[in-house]
Parts: C-alpha cells; sequence; structure tokens
C-alpha cells in the first residue's frame, strides 16, 4: 500500500514545514527551508512512480496535484531560488533587498518554473496552478476581468478622493479607518456567536498579536487541533477586516474533519474561505457608517489585485517587457508614472506567484455565498455558519471549491 505510506510521510513533512515557516515569520529567519524542500521532493519523485497504480480513494486525485505542483515547487532549482528571495524579505536585518539584486532573481524563478511545468507537459506554470487547483484557467481570467470591469470607475474615484499610491496605500488605507482598540480574541468571539458557531473550537487556535508581526498569516501544524494565527493589533477598520479575514483561515481548519492528504488545502479554496468570512463579519459587527467605508476599501484592494492578476498574466508571457506591461495595466489607476521596477518588490511575483486572483475570486464566492444564504435561509446569521461549516469546512479537500460552490457560484457563465 504505497499510498498509505506515501501519505503518512508527506503529512509529516508536510506540517515540518508549517512550523519552520511560522517560526521564520513569528521570530524572524533561524532557519532556511531548502532541507526540507528537499525531502519533500524526493518523497514526491518516489510518489510520482507509483502515483499510477491507485487510483480508487478520493485522495488520490488530491495526491495527483499534491505531486505535480510540488514536484515544481520543491525542486531544488525553484525552492532554492525561492527561499533566497524569502529570506531577503524576511530576514531580521530589516534593510529592504536592492531591487538591483532581486530582479534577476525574480524574472530568473518564472523561468525555471515555466521550464518545469512544462516538463510536466503543462502549458506554463500558470496553467500548472489553476489545473492542481481544478481550476480553469479561462473561467478564472474572465471571472477576474469581469470584475474589474464592473468596479474599476468606483475604485478610481476612490484612489484619486484619497490620494492612494502605490507607496503610501496601506498606511493611507489604516489612516482613512482609524477607530477604537479592538481585543482580537472578543471580536473573534463575538463574530463566532453571531454566525451561531461554537467557541470551543478557538481551543486549537493559537493567537499571537504584536506590532512587530505580519499584519495577517495562518498555517495549520496539525489539523484540526493546532493552528496558528498572527495579526498586528487592531486599531483600524482595515486592520479589523483582516483579522476577521485571517479568522477565515484558521475556522476551515479548525472545523476540517478529515484525515491525512485531505487536510491539507488548495489555495483557492483557502482564500476564498478567508474572505467569505471577512465579508460575513463586516456585514454582521460593523453599523452601516462602518460597514460602508469597509466595503468600500475591500472593493478597491480587490481592484488592485485584479490588475496585478492582469499584469502578472503578462508578465509570465513576456517578462522582458515588464516595464511597458506595468504601465499599461496600472494606468487604469493612474499608476502609470510609478513604474520603474518597484513590482520587482511585490511577494506575488516571487514568494505566491499565480495566487493574487484567488483574493478577487474569493470576493466573487462570497457575494454569491451571502446571496445565497440570505436566500434559502432567511436574514439571521446565526444559522449561516452552521450551513458554512457543514457545506464548505466539513470535508476539508475531499471536494474541490468548484464541486462545493456548485449550487451557489454559476461556474460555466464565465470563460
Ligand atoms: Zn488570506
Amino acid at each position: 500500500m504505497w499510498f498509505c505510506e506515501f501519505s503518512k510521510q508527506y503529512m509529516k513533512l508536510f506540517f515540518a514545514q508549517q512550523k519552520k515557516l511560522w517560526i521564520n515569520y513569528l521570530k524572524g529567519y533561524e532557519d532556511g527551508l531548502d532541507s526540507i524542500n528537499a525531502r519533500i521532493y524526493q518523497l514526491l519523485v518516489r510518489g510520482q512512480k507509483l502515483m499510477d497504480q491507485e487510483k480508487k480513494r478520493p485522495e488520490s486525485g488530491v495526491a495527483e496535484d499534491v505531486i505535480r505542483r510540488g514536484l515544481v515547487d520543491h525542486h531544488p532549482e525553484v525552492s532554492g531560488l525561492r527561499n533566497r528571495i524569502d529570506e531577503a524579505f524576511f530576514s531580521p536585518a530589516g534593510e529592504d533587498p536592492s531591487l538591483s539584486e532581486l530582479k534577476p532573481l525574480v524574472i530568473g524563478l518564472m523561468k525555471v518554473r515555466n521550464e518545469h511545468a512544462r516538463r510536466q507537459g503543462f502549458e506554463s506554470y500558470p496553467d500548472l496552478v489553476f489545473r492542481t487547483e481544478s481550476l480553469d484557467p479561462g473561467q478564472v481570467k474572465d471571472m477576474v476581468a469581469r470584475y474589474l470591469d464592473s468596479h474599476i470607475e468606483q475604485a478610481y474615484g476612490v484612489i484619486s478622493k484619497y490620494g492612494l499610491k502605490q507607496q503610501n496605500w496601506f498606511q493611507r488605507l489604516r489612516e482613512i479607518s482609524r477607530i477604537r482598540p479592538v481585543d482580537p480574541l472578543d471580536l473573534y468571539r463575538c463574530l463566532l456567536g453571531r454566525l451561531g458557531l461554537s467557541t470551543e473550537v478557538l481551543d486549537g487556535l493559537q493567537v499571537h498579536v504584536g506590532e512587530d508581526l505580519l499584519s495577517g498569516f495562518v498555517t495549520a501544524a496539525s489539523v484540526p487541533d493546532d493552528v496558528r494565527l498572527m495579526i498586528k493589533p487592531i486599531h483600524s477598520l482595515r486592520q479589523m477586516t483582516t483579522a476577521c479575514h485571517e479568522l477565515g483561515h484558521a475556522l476551515h481548519h479548525l472545523h476540517n474533519a478529515e484525515q491525512g492528504l485531505l487536510t491539507t488545502w488548495s489555495a483557492i479554496y483557502d482564500e476564498c474561505m478567508a474572505v467569505l468570512l471577512e465579508r460575513l463579519s463586516l456585514q454582521t459587527v460593523l453599523d452601516d457608517c462602518d460597514r460602508r467605508l469597509a466595503e468600500k476599501i475591500a472593493m478597491v484592494e480587490n481592484v488592485r489585485q485584479a490588475i496585478s492578476f492582469s499584469f502578472e498574466m503578462d508578465l509570465w508571457e513576456h517578462p522582458e517587457h515588464a516595464d511597458k506591461l506595468y504601465r499599461r495595466h496600472y494606468s487604469q489607476i493612474g499608476w502609470a508614472e510609478d513604474s520603474h521596477d518597484a513590482w520587482v518588490l511585490d511577494t506575488f511575483r516571487s514568494l505566491d506567484p499565480v495566487y493574487v486572483h484567488n483574493y478577487v475570486i474569493g470576493a466573487v464566492v462570497a457575494d454569491r455565498t451571502a446571496d445565497h444564504l440570505r436566500r434559502t435561509l432567511g436574514c439571521s446569521p446565526d444559522i449561516w455558519g452552521g450551513w458554512i461549516r457543514d457545506n464548505y469546512y466539513f470535508d476539508g479537500r475531499r471536494r474541490s471549491l468548484r464541486q462545493k460552490t456548485a449550487d451557489v457560484v454559476s461556474w460555466s457563465q464565465y470563460g
């Protein structure tokens, strides 16, 4: 039974890697990830050879996705470059990495990711990412393009009104949404109560709050009993939104009743669950005035992400035209002049490639789910939580996001 043994060994290494990543982000880089990447890679090579022998279990589809994606992401050439960039961004020295040093590394990383994906028969690295997350590339692109089309005008108005630029984005959004400090755990308990979910699940969650921590990060060192969340203190609606978003990441782990590979997650599912909880929390814990402002902020962030994704898709094809492509896409929000090579510092171009669309799709899935809940269950949020737990969280990776949302989102209208 190669499969059981593979699954057991993979999960051990998978959670060890998550733990290491957590410690690096919490305490500053102590230890690189190269050696654990190498061990996972060797295991995946063995797994690939045996993959075709067992197709009966629901986990074999997941194993196939995990192996195909992992053979690229954990390949020493890919992970070695990625980890060098990760350390440059997050090293305790705290100095921003220099653009001229980073640019060839980021472009080189795109090149090797594409090469290794093609070796496995995919068109490109983005194609590999979409396919191993059960997404249709055409549908993803269409969904993001439609979101952008229908919100760009409104977003442009907000961006101009508040003078939002690439350099001041996060600081300005914090300033315009200042509120009295909120205790994150009080907020979490209140939110779970409003959604009719038990607060007992919080026993499996470590919450770290600190001014010097990342504004939001969640991982699981074991599912469902050791989930870890870090956030900054809440002094603004934006940070409150982030705190609720991170709880959304944590909640699906905390309610996952599966075992083995089915306790892992795809990026699209993970992010959609986070955006869903974020949007429901704005609707259930804020008064009308704060809610409108928080939703406006969320909308401009989604528009920025949609532009970032469209730019990235073109960049994968033509990295040599980065500057021109940046100008073309970002002129939509008046940022054409800020171009140069600043895109190199965007971690979605290196550490989390082909990822930023997840937030935009998350917004679409969240809106459709909220509509569905109102239509089928009525307007009392205290029964919504139970529906989400039973329909989205409970069976972890057993069904893909598209399967879980088949009655909620009409995926076929896209693409
Ligand atoms: Zn997230």
